[in-house]
């Protein structure tokens, strides 16, 4: 048989903190895959782009205000270096004014070949720098962090566990949250009882088409009760 042509998945991340990677993508589940060579990682210090002596990175804002912001030039020279030329790629800014993350959108980049991070961190970046090299601006939630690196983390590991060979049972992807438009139904493991809760009975019966349909049941009622919005979504979408 024919090698298999495709790279391996990477993601660059530029960051004024590269001692905060690999971090959590160090352990367990993304670091395993990472030492096997299943995902590259690689860190880029937007620092080393300042040009003047104090290695400036920030500047303040024009027309006043509270922070600092990135300077363009600083971010487009770390940019410019490291980014490729598009195609299999993705270059990402991380900020809460770009698009919700979404798992639709985390299949569609773990496909991709590398994906380049760009970690804000201050007020933010010079708004120009984002228009000028036409970044996908997402956000990971409706929350602010203190920078871009904890997004990036959480993005990565999201991708990560979707890369061929990283988690051990692939079949448990396709029943996760959101897969189906839906979230999860909930799960149960030994001992039953436990302080007194029983496991659902249809659980223990071994009829799987019944404790298929019992899932599902679940599934459609939590996300009822929790996600109106993706309910609706799922409605309008399985309603014919
Ligand atoms: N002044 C900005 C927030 C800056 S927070 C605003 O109000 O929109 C500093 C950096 O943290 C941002 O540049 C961004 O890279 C990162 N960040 C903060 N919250 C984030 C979120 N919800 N999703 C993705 N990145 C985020």
């Amino acid at each position: 048989m024919a090698e298999n042509p495709q790279k391996t998945w990477a993601a660059t991340v530029l960051t004024l903190f590269p001692e905060m990677f690999p971090g959590p993508l160090g352990a367990s589940l993304p670091g395993k895959a990472l030492e096997s060579g299943l995902w590259a990682l690689e860190t880029v210090d937007i620092r080393d782009f300042a040009r003047n002596k104090h290695r400036s990175v920030d500047d303040s804002p024009f027309g006043g205000g509270p922070g600092m912001v990135m300077r363009p030039y600083v971010l487009a020279a770390a940019i410019d270096a490291t980014a490729g030329e598009g195609g299999d790629e993705a270059l990402i800014y991380l900020t809460p004014r770009g698009a919700p993350l979404t798992q639709a959108r985390v299949k569609e980049l773990s496909r991709l070949r590398r994906l380049t991070i760009v970690c804000g961190r201050f007020e933010g970046v010079d708004e120009r720098v984002i228009e000028a090299r036409e970044m996908e601006e997402i956000s990971i939630g409706d929350f602010v962090l203190s920078g871009g690196e904890p997004a990036a983390i959480a993005l990565i590991d999201a991708c990560v566990r979707l890369l061929p060979g990283v988690v051990g049972a692939p079949q448990g992807l396709d029943e996760e949250s959101f897969e189906g438009g839906l979230l999860e139904y909930p799960h149960y493991t030994r001992p039953n009882p436990w302080e007194g809760r029983d496991v659902p009975e249809v659980l223990l019966s071994g009829h799987h088409e019944k404790v298929r349909q019992w899932r599902q049941q679940e599934a459609e009622k939590i996300t009822r009760r929790r996600r109106p919005d993706l309910w609706r979504r799922y409605r309008r979408d399985h309603d014919t």
